[in-house]
């Protein structure tokens, strides 16, 4: 099976007020949950071991939200009308 091309799809991010936010506590396993989960890859280990998270290209999918809850995730909501993720398939 394909795996889906996700180049295709269009992004309003709106920067000034991100849909999600994390936690300042944050528990290494339960963020290393995120790195493998999110199938967008938007959760990345640094070198020196901090968590790098960068909100645009999310897919709106849930998954952080349902693994981590508000203990990882301080917010997680659907971006306002007009935001976030416009699927294309092509
Ligand atoms: S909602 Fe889905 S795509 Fe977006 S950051 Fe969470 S796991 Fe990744």
């Amino acid at each position: 099976m394909n795996k889906p091309d996700l180049s295709h799809n269009h992004y309003q991010v709106d920067t000034a007020n991100p849909h999600i936010i994390l936690a300042d506590a944050q528990d290494r396993l339960m963020l290393m949950r995120l790195v493998i989960a999110c199938p967008a890859g938007l959760y990345q280990f640094q070198p020196d071991g901090s968590l790098h998270f960068d909100v645009h290209g999310c897919l709106e999918c849930g998954t952080c939200r349902l693994l981590c809850g508000e203990a990882v995730i301080a917010r997680w909501r659907y971006p306002d009308a007009g935001q976030g993720i416009e699927f294309r398939f092509g």
